[in-house]
């Protein structure tokens, strides 16, 4: 199989990496990459929203599959491009894909299909959100209705601050608080069958003992240990098969990476949000698991082949990964300074590996940062207490000025 990867950060990465170790795999590229993916892959440059322009790269590449891995692309129509000059690819079409791009549209979807999510009301003016607030009462949850690269969510018990966002969006969400602990699941679909992935925590805001503000994701871990065993099998039923099943029903059904965010409350399990893509950093753990191979597994659901896929193996023991961030982030961060330790992580440590998100390389090939979250350090291990000090340990072997990274990635879940 020839695999064009689209996107560059430490997501794609981990699939490539996990791309690159499938023995069906004769080549792959990525477009547009980073500086540590280019060690697995050939890198091509492309702008990842131009739809007819992956589509030309993938036609003069021969890819068998395209795999696309950020929401920007797919909420703009890239797989739907790529699908029309007959390749397959991983990802749900643009329709599809407002499941992430609406949140709006994801409610609907979710009352039609009988998902349990926060109640919500949509607004449009100063007037209706007034209202919504005051019907929740605090903490307030405020989500702009687009795609707003993780900064469109507000929660906060400060009434002035959730009316100021509120009123900055077009369209927004305000939804009803959500207590319990967080689980990304993630479950890979071809419109029709569903097949649930292991499921994963992330650490979102930027400090130790979840401190600070809301970042992309500052690290990840699986498998959960304080988790219900039944959690997979019941969100399957009552969440991603419905999801799918409502999508169809609709005329735009959702193949490719449906990806629910939960919340586990007192009251069961409830929908926080979907995203149409893999997760990042969860992808880093949930792929260090996975052992059915990946291209064979994203090819079946771009094909619509999934009902007759073998079912997946999983390795028994855990995976943990630690995002390395520059100075600043999630502020403006600093970017352009060299990055030391690399060698030494793959010269010895066995069990863990650098995965990259926003790194290059400079004129003299040295590789330096080039965004806010720049490494993944990704280990694993017989639990979670060795695949984090694993992970720890790599960690400690980097060089980068002024970076921070959290220190309670799966501690306490370590201990459970
Ligand atoms: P999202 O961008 O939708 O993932 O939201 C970012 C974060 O905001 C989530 O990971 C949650 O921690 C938090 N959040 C979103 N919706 C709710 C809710 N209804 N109740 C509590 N926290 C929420």
């Amino acid at each position: 199989m020839n695999v064009l990867v689209i996107g560059g950060g430490a997501r794609e990465h981990a699939l490539c990496r996990a791309l690159s170790l499938d023995p069906d795999v004769e080549s792959l590229h990525c477009a547009p990459g980073n500086a540590g993916i280019a060690e697995v892959a050939e890198l091509h440059a492309v702008d990842a929203l131009d739809g007819a322009a992956v589509a030309d790269l993938a036609e003069r590449l021969g890819a068998d599959l395209v795999v696309v891995g950020p929401e920007a692309p797919l909420v703009a129509g890239v797989a739907d491009a790529v699908r029309a000059r007959g390749i397959d690819c991983f990802g749900p079409s643009g329709q599809a894909a407002a499941l992430e791009g609406s949140k709006a549209f994801a409610k609907d979807v979710m009352a039609a299909a009988g998902v349990p999510t926060a109640r919500s009301y949509v607004c449009t003016t100063p007037a209706e959100v007034d209202d919504a607030l005051d019907a929740f009462g605090a903490p307030y949850v405020v989500k702009d209705d687009g795609l707003a690269a993780g900064k469109g969510v507000v929660v906060t018990d400060d009434l002035e601050a959730a009316r100021a966002h509120a009123n900055s969006c077009e369209r927004v969400v305000i939804e009803e608080y959500l207590d319990g602990p967080e689980v990304s699941l993630f479950a890979v679909t071809d419109g029709e069958t569903v097949v649930p992935l292991q499921p994963a925590q992330d650490f979102k805001r930027a400090h130790d003992a979840d401190e600070g503000p809301n970042t992309g994701g500052m690290g990840a871990y699986s498998p959960l240990p304080w988790a219900d065993p039944r959690l997979v099998e019941e969100v399957e039923r009552t969440v991603l098969q419905p999801t799918v099943d409502e999508l169809r029903r609709r005329g735009t059904p959702f193949a490719g990476l449906l990806y629910a965010g939960l919340a586990i409350t007192s009251r069961g399990v409830r929908v926080i949000e979907f995203n149409a893509r893999f997760g990042d950093p969860e992808t880093q753990v949930v792929l260090a698991r996975l052992r059915t191979p990946l291209a064979g597994l994203l090819r079946a659901a771009a094909a619509g082949r999934l009902a007759d896929f073998p079912p997946l193996r999983w390795s028994d023991g855990a995976a943990v990964t630690v995002v390395v961030a520059s100075e600043n982030y999630p502020g403006t961060p600093r970017t352009g300074d060299p990055i030391t330790g690399l060698d030494e992580v793959a010269e010895q440590d066995e069990h863990a590996y650098v995965l990259h998100a926003g790194t290059k390389a400079d004129a003299e090939g040295r590789v330096v940062s080039a965004g806010g979250r720049v490494l993944s350090v990704t280990a694993t291990g017989a639990d979670l207490a060795e695949a984090r000090e694993r992970a720890y340990l790599a960690v400690g072997r980097i060089g980068l000025k002024g970076s921070h990274h959290r220190s309670d990635i799966a501690e306490k879940a370590a201990q459970a």
